[in-house]
């Protein structure tokens, strides 16, 4: 994935469009998802410019990449969610699920409930029309009725 300097983080960075911000200095900058996948969700992003990704990291990058790291540690402990636990994330180029060709590393805190982070996108990022979890079985194909008699290894395959 190239290097847009028009992306919206390096827009954030120059100040051009606001962000919910957590925490700054001269390196990086913390702030809220705009459309979270998580009730906790923030993004940590360096203020360097031309890093599109992980694929562009290279030996010199360690120092730095290793205190964004122990920085996002630090705000999860801020936030009051390491005791409870959270996950770093990265993702990398299209295929990676990456949107946003500026380095990021999300921090995120899951709901209690034990439904997968796709499904939480969906029911954290519609304000307006929040989706209740059971519906989404909605979506799924339809069982297949259990035979009576049918052994566990003729069952596997379907
Ligand atoms: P990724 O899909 O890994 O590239 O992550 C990009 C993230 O940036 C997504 O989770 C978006 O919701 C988030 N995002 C996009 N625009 C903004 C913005 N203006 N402020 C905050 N987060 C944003």
């Amino acid at each position: 994935m190239p290097y847009d300097p028009e992306n919206v983080f390096a827009r954030i960075i120059r100040g051009e469009i606001p962000s919910d911000r957590i925490y700054e200095d001269d390196e990086f900058i913390a702030f809220r998802d705009i459309s979270p996948a998580a009730p906790v969700h923030i993004l940590v992003i360096p203020r360097r410019e031309g890093i599109a990704s992980t694929a562009d990291l290279t030996e010199s990058d360690v120092p730095w990449t290793g205190r964004m790291v122990l920085l996002a540690a630090r705000i999860a402990r801020e936030q009051g969610i390491e005791e409870s636990g959270y996950r770093l994330l990265m993702n990398c180029g299209p295929n990676g699920g990456q949107t946003v060709s500026h380095l990021h590393l999300h921090l995120l805190r899951r709901s209690s409930s034990r439904l997968p982070l796709r499904l939480l996108r969906r029911r954290w990022s519609s304000p307006r029309r929040p989706r209740r979890w059971w519906s989404c079985r909605k979506r799924l194909p339809p069982r297949r009725p259990r035979v009576r008699g049918w052994s566990s290894k003729r069952r596997v395959g379907w």
